[in-house]
């Protein structure tokens, strides 16, 4: 949902979710990634938010339409991506493009073409494609993706609005703790939350003692955290920190270096010694899996019981 990356790309967000409630979309848009890692889901659920008709039910975000299914498995008859055919994108493959484009939608009005890499449009393929941009048909959009927008023609460029996305690299300084590197991934420096560094403290002190305790853990959430994680915001910061945490830990598995957890190294080790690199991996999808269900789960107590349970391997 475009909703997940509204911290993310708080800009970008902004910009892209106006146009489709006011519905003043742009009939050709040009993404520049910066290095953003999620480049691609972040435009492909913009793109759902284009295509779904169910989107103005639900504050203008889909709950899962088979619609927005079919697009998320990448079967959706609508879309037609274009990717470099060897070093270029050739004629060829824009004008099977625009043939297809001229007849109606199968599904819903709108379609919508991709091109990845669109820097490696070259002079000849670029002219085959710029009346179609230049005559826009209302229920065409064109998402062009680049990583570099100054390697991409000026004429194309000038005839799409430019969306540049917020890069997610971040560098950490040598001698930061934890804490501070966690605060900066996950964008917290600036928390109002006067409690914000007790919490992450008590996130990590929590998979400690499921690490140590297993399926016990149920009878003392209340000791580990209930005091200070209780909204489902404050759950779904927590999960990404535990995400976090253990991705931590495969590093340490894998004889990588620790990234953001140096000041845990202790306990990163004990973990590591009582898990497979497969049985993490398993941990970050259940947690993956579960910070999804947060928002639509009213027992968020049930939640976590569930939550162990499964990380347990019940079901
Ligand atoms: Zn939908």
């Amino acid at each position: 949902m475009l909703d997940d990356y509204k911290s993310k790309q708080p800009i970008v967000y902004k910009i892209l979710k106006n146009a489709i409630i006011n519905d003043k979309c742009s009939h050709a848009y040009l993404f520049e990634t910066n290095g953003f890692t999620e480049s691609f889901d972040f435009i492909m659920s913009f793109i759902k938010s284009l295509l779904c008709p169910n989107k103005y039910l639900n504050n203008n975000n889909c709950n899962n339409c088979h619609q927005c299914e079919v697009i998320k498995s990448g079967n959706f008859p609508e879309i037609k991506i274009i990717n470099p055919d060897g070093l270029w994108i050739k004629k060829e493959q824009l004008q099977e493009l625009q043939n297809e484009f001229n007849k109606k939608a199968i599904i819903g009005t709108k379609k919508v073409y991709i091109i990845n890499h669109a820097d490696k449009l070259n002079k000849s393929s670029a002219n085959s494609i710029l009346k179609f941009l230049e005559e826009p048909d209302n229920n065409i959009v064109a998402i062009l993706i680049t990583d570099n927008i100054y390697e991409v023609l000026e004429t194309i460029r000038s005839r799409c609005q430019i969306i540049g996305l917020k890069s997610d690299i971040i560098k950490y300084e040598e001698n930061s703790t934890s804490l501070e590197n966690i605060k900066k991934t996950l964008c917290l420096e600036k928390s109002q939350d006067e409690n914000i560094d007790i919490k992450i403290t008590k996130v990590i002190d929590f998979v400690n003692f499921y690490e140590e305790k297993k399926l016990d853990t149920i009878l003392y959430f209340n000791k580990i955290w209930n005091d200070y994680i209780k909204t489902k915001e404050e759950l779904q910061e927590a999960f990404e920190i535990i995400i976090l945490y253990y991705k931590d830990i495969l590093n340490k598995k894998m004889s990588r270096e620790i990234k953001l957890f140096k000041d845990n190294k202790e306990n990163i080790e004990k973990i590591t010694s009582k898990n497979t690199v497969e049985e993490i991996c398993n941990k970050i999808n259940i947690f993956m899996e579960f910070k999804q269900k947060i928002k639509y789960n009213a027992n968020t107590n049930l939640l976590m019981d569930k939550l162990i349970i499964t990380l347990e391997g019940g079901i």
